[in-house]
Parts: C-alpha cells; sequence; structure tokens
C-alpha cells in the first residue's frame, strides 16, 4: 500500500537505511547533553538552513509536533491578543487552541475561494496558515508581503506544516514558521520544525514568559548551545539530517511538484464525476490536491483505489463525506503517482 494520504504520508525511501545506520553509530542512545549530540543538532540546522534557504539571523527550534507549536505561540508570543486569519479547519483550529489560553484571540475567516483578506489587523500576533491540508488552498508569497507591508510592526506566524519542504518559501516574509516533519519531509510523526526571525526571538525576550518547560525563552537559551529543553526526538533529528543530506535545494523540488501538481489539476479538468475543490486556480494548493465528488463518487473511488494499493486522504472534518486528498509530497514516488493517475482516469 502506498499512502497518498497528506500526512501522516509516504515516508522518504532511505528512512530503513537510515534507522539501521542510526542504530550502528550509537544515535538511538545519545546522550542529549552529550557533544556528539550538539554536533548532530548543529549540523542539522545548518543543513535545514541551506536546503530550504532560511535567512542566516534566523533561530530554528525542534518540537514534538505542530500542536505544541500552536500552544507555544499563545503562552510566549502573545501577551493579550493574537488575531488568526483562516479558511478551512486547520486555521480554525490553531485559533481554538489559543483562545484556550488567551481568552482575547479573534478569529477572522474568509472564503476558500478567495485570496487571504490583506488589511491592517489588530492584535500582537497576526497567525496564518499558509497551505491549509483540510481543504487544499494556499496563500502566496505575494499576499504574505502585502500583509507585512501593511502590519509592519505586528509578529507573523506562519504554519508551514503541509508546505515547508515542498514549497519555496520566502522566510523574510514571516518570524515565526513551523512544520511536523510527517508532511512534505517525508519522516515518520514526533518532530516539528519552528524557525524564529530575530524580531520574534525579541519579542520572546521582551515578554520573558517562563513558566513552562517548553517556553520560547528556554527553548532558545538552549538551541544556542545547540541543546534543547528536554530529552528530544534525536532519532528523528538524525533522521531529518540524513534526508536533507540527500535533498537538492528548495527550488528544485518546488519546480517538481508545481509540474506535478498542473498534472494533477490537469488530470481533474478532464474527468466528469470529479474535480477539484476549489475552482479558483490561484488559490489552489500545489502540495494537498483536494478533490469534489458526490458521496458515492468518493466512497467508490477510496475503495477502488484502496484495492490497487494506492490509500487516498480522507476528506477533512465536515468536507469528509463529499472530498479526497492526494499529498503531491517530495517522497512520493513518479512511477506511483503516474499508475495513481491513471487508475483515476478509469474510475472518474
Ligand atoms: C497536520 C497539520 C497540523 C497538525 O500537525 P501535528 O503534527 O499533528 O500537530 C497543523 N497544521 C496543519 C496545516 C497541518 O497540516
Amino acid at each position: 500500500m502506498i499512502s497518498f494520504y497528506p500526512g501522516p504520508s509516504q515516508v522518504h525511501n532511505g528512512i530503513a537505511q537510515y534507522v539501521k545506520d542510526a542504530q550502528g553509530s550509537g544515535i538511538l542512545s545519545m546522550n542529549h547533553r552529550s557533544t556528539q549530540f550538539m554536533a548532530l543538532l548543529k549540523k542539522t540546522v545548518a543543513e535545514l538552513k541551506k536546503k530550504l534557504r532560511i535567512p542566516k539571523s534566523y533561530s530554528v527550534l525542534f518540537l514534538s509536533s505542530a500542536t505544541e507549536c500552536w500552544e507555544v505561540i499563545a503562552q510566549s508570543l502573545v501577551d493579550q491578543t493574537s488575531t488568526h486569519i483562516y479558511n478551512g479547519a486547520f486555521g480554525k483550529k490553531w485559533f481554538t487552541h489559543t483562545q484556550a489560553l488567551k481568552p482575547n484571540a479573534t478569529g477572522i475567516a474568509f472564503d476558500r475561494e478567495q485570496e487571504l483578506p490583506v488589511d491592517v489587523y489588530q492584535g500582537e500576533v497576526l497567525c496564518i496558515t499558509q497551505n491549509e491540508t483540510s481543504n487544499g488552498t494556499q496563500v502566496s508569497m505575494d499576499t504574505l508581503q502585502l500583509l507585512r507591508q501593511k502590519n509592519p510592526n505586528g509578529l507573523l506566524a506562519i504554519d508551514a506544516t503541509s508546505s515547508m519542504g515542498g514549497q519555496a518559501l520566502d522566510f523574510s516574509l514571516g518570524d515565526v514558521w513551523f512544520a511536523s516533519v510527517q508532511k512534505c519531509f517525508g519522516l515518520p510523526a514526533g518532530l516539528a520544525v519552528m524557525v524564529c526571525s530575530p524580531h520574534a526571538v525579541t519579542r520572546v525576550e521582551k515578554l520573558n514568559e517562563h513558566f513552562h518547560y517548553n517556553s520560547l525563552v528556554h527553548q532558545l537559551r538552549f538551541a544556542q548551545k545547540f541543546q534543547t529543553t528536554h530529552t528530544p526526538n534525536v532519532l528523528a533529528i538524525y533522521l531529518l539530517l540524513r534526508t536533507l543530506q540527500d535533498t537538492p535545494a528548495i527550488g528544485a523540488t518546488h519546480k517538481r511538484l508545481q509540474q506535478q501538481a498542473t498534472a494533477w489539476y490537469n488530470l481533474l479538468a478532464q474527468t466528469t464525476s470529479v474535480k477539484p475543490l476549489v475552482s479558483s486556480s490561484t488559490v489552489r494548493s500545489q502540495t494537498v490536491i483536494a478533490v469534489a465528488a458526490s458521496e458515492s463518487q468518493v466512497r467508490r473511488t477510496k475503495l477502488r483505489a484502496r484495492k490497487a494499493g494506492f490509500l487516498l486522504g480522507e476528506g477533512y472534518g465536515e468536507l469528509n463525506a463529499t472530498t479526497f486528498r492526494i499529498a503531491n509530497f517530495p517522497a512520493m514516488p513518479p512511477a506511483r503517482i503516474k499508475s495513481l493517475a491513471k487508475l483515476l482516469r478509469t474510475l472518474c
């Protein structure tokens, strides 16, 4: 079975070997205060910055999930209010998680067929979901730039869970970017990457919120000496390093995924019984293809695909019965993409 689920998804095809290497080289029982661990972390951060084009001045932290990143941002970067601009289930969840900690958080919902509305927003932190995994939409770098221009003082926090590692992101346009690794990084779940601008670091220091083991002041202090606040998922960090080492620079991956996404959307334009969930091509995601159809067609397609060895992504939340999703992540083998496309052409 090959998983086209948009996370957890098909893992990088080198994983089995890298786990073996980890076992052979003592990574699995490595002490997280040792110089070996610090060297591993340092190397991983450098490789991540190089391959994803993250500015040198930005800090990189390792957390356990994107959900933890949501919580840590609410804890350590928001004093009173944050503003959440969302069009789907993940953005909304981020908002409600934040509200539980900071009741003054504001949510602004927008239509998934529209571009994210650029405006002057109140609130100390603006929270944006760059790639909304639930409905297959994305926010362009142009829109982020306009948002940044209109809101030069507020901090911009960006959930890029299903695009980081697959899309060329301009990190300079945001202050806090984060992603968990079971999406575009093609790794097993249990690790998240958080990237902080100098502006974000200054704010963390100013607020000095230090009531939690994962408070950002603590995490940043440990990151400076290439350590973590607690015993981290060392194996996952090692797997991230190994997979990044044999990954091309993000520009090449971005281009390849874009071509594949175009092929998926072209296919969906030719089918009779299914169509892209989002009709506006300018806001469609390049990494998560959301497909809409009747309930019976969705059921039938998922079942037939499964019988042929392909796991399609379930529709998310309220879209469960009338959509399915196809991950267009870097680790999907091109030959299997071709076979799934062929199958969908005959089924739909
Ligand atoms: C998957 C996903 C999350 C949640 O990730 P976890 O690692 O399960 O916490 C958050 N945001 C987006 C956009 C996602 O796709």
